[in-house]
């Protein structure tokens, strides 16, 4: 049967669709933080397909709450009520600071960001929408302006009037290291530091100044920063940095835009969203992946004021957006992470990870960098921590597949694939990190040997 679906994949599936491991995993059930193959084989998830399983896999209120919602009423569109839409719509503004009060609901990240676009460049008036260097912020051929991470878009040409900038990595340095193939510069900072305590903030203000003084930048429509970068491999800013970005931008007439896609929802244990760790108030806030546990369905939030700006348009229409099911399992989504204390899970459980994760940086030479906060944790592979060159690909790939035969699914991200990637559902345990660690640890002994 396996070797059926190989087929099947080979023949009607596109070539773009590619799966981890040499022998990808076909997954058949999925119990909160478990995952479980054909044969029975049970695997901790830590990767929580890709960030979005937020509460756990076929949670069961949230699957009872789907249920009901599938035996009542599927979908309306946006041109009826449904009483789904308007629970869903006063609850998911109630987490949100004034004036972030008006919601418009689409089915993806993407799809969210390219209206988060539309908006700042209907609000502003102006075309010129920066992101950082290492962003992902979709694949849509509008947001794959704004995605700037390797295999995205290396060969495509970039979205309309978007401007990249550098990417302010506490670990990397502003261009991502030596071997980053926009680098202008060659450079690899030797000695990191946390970013609460790093002293580069000002040097990378400068250079986020030369990009916004560029002709094309001058009439900035927006600004869009993931308060923690994901898919670049949890690329961390230094402390305070994102508050005098957002300052530079508005004094150039530009709207900020948080894309709290992988760190909102109460991801990263100290605050409900990712912008509120970097003391900020953006102007949109867009949201996807773990706002559904996995069922699609995304949303933009703003204000009132920028909301009507994008009456020029007269209509912005979405059919799925706001659908009765989806919007259900939001709101039962919502209810679990408060019920369950889900929120204060993943700081508690985050930090006493990333403690653990920080000894095997001690003990091993090619671990080169424990970074994140709450449940989005990044574990960088280095040749040596002097250099900073990553592990080869093939040594990362084999070190991710031997976790996989030992029971645990990790990620990958970075340019390079070089960071593992850990997001697990937030209602891990303390005893489930310590099977993740010790299986990591085997692995990365395993590898030396
Ligand atoms: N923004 C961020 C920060 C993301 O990580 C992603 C997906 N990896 C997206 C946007 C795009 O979301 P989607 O895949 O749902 O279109």
């Amino acid at each position: 049967a396996y070797n059926r679906v190989l087929e099947i994949h080979k023949q009607h599936l596109s070539p773009v669709v590619t799966a981890y491991f040499q022998k990808p995993l076909l997954l058949h059930q999925g119990h909160m933080e478990w995952l479980f193959d054909a044969e029975g084989n049970r695997y901790l998830d830590f990767f929580s397909g890709i960030v979005t399983v937020s509460v756990g896999h076929c949670h069961p209120k949230v699957n009872t709450i789907a249920q009901k919602q599938l035996g009542r009423l599927w979908h309306t569109s946006t041109v009826f009520f449904n009483p789904s839409i308007h629970e869903y719509a006063e609850k998911l503004s109630a987490l949100l600071p004034e004036p972030l009060k008006v919601i418009f609901l689409t089915n993806s990240g993407s799809e969210a960001n390219d209206l988060a676009m539309l908006m700042a460049r209907a609000h502003t008036n102006n075309i010129d929408i920066i992101s950082f260097r290492g962003a992902y912020h979709g694949c849509s051929p509008y947001t794959l302006g704004l995605t700037n991470v390797g295999p995205y878009k290396m060969q495509l040409p970039s979205g309309m009037g978007c401007q990249s900038t550098m990417c302010p990595d506490v670990f990397r340095g502003p261009w991502g290291g030596s071997h980053c193939r926009d680098s202008p510069v060659q450079t690899i900072r030797k000695c990191s530091c946390a970013p609460d305590c790093c002293q580069a903030k000002d040097q990378y203000i400068e250079q986020f100044k030369d990009t916004l003084n560029t002709s094309v930048a001058k009439s900035v429509a927006g600004f869009f920063a993931e308060p923690i970068q994901g898919v670049n491999g949890v690329v961390q800013y230094p402390k305070g940095f994102l508050k005098e970005a957002f300052e530079l931008v508005r004094e150039r007439g530009g709207v900020c835009i948080a894309d709290e896609v992988q760190t909102g929802f109460g991801r990263l244990g100290s605050h409900f969203w990712g912008f509120q760790t970097h003391d900020v108030l953006p102007d949109i806030v867009t949201m996807a992946k773990g706002i559904g546990n996995g069922f699609p369905m995304a949303a933009v939030v703003t204000s009132p004021e920028i909301a009507k700006s994008l009456a020029k348009c007269l209509l912005h229409f979405n059919t799925f957006g706001g659908n009765p099911v989806a919007c259900a399992i939001g709101s039962a989504v919502l209810a679990v992470i408060k019920e369950e204390n889900l929120q204060e899970n993943s700081q508690e459980v985050g930090t006493y990870m990333l403690l653990k994760f920080a000894k095997l940086r001690d003990e091993f030479e090619i671990v080169g960098d424990i970074r994140g906060k709450g449940l989005m944790i990044g574990i960088e592979m280095v040749q040596d921590k002097m250099s900073r060159q990553p592990l080869s690909r093939e040594e990362v790939n084999q070190i991710h597949e031997d976790c996989k035969n030992m029971g645990l699914l990790i990620g990958r991200g970075g340019i390079f694939s070089q960071t593992f990637r850990i997001a697990p559902s937030m209602c891990i345990t303390k005893p489930e990190v310590d099977f993740a660690v010790d299986v990591l640890r085997s692995a990365l002994t395993q590898h030396l040997e």
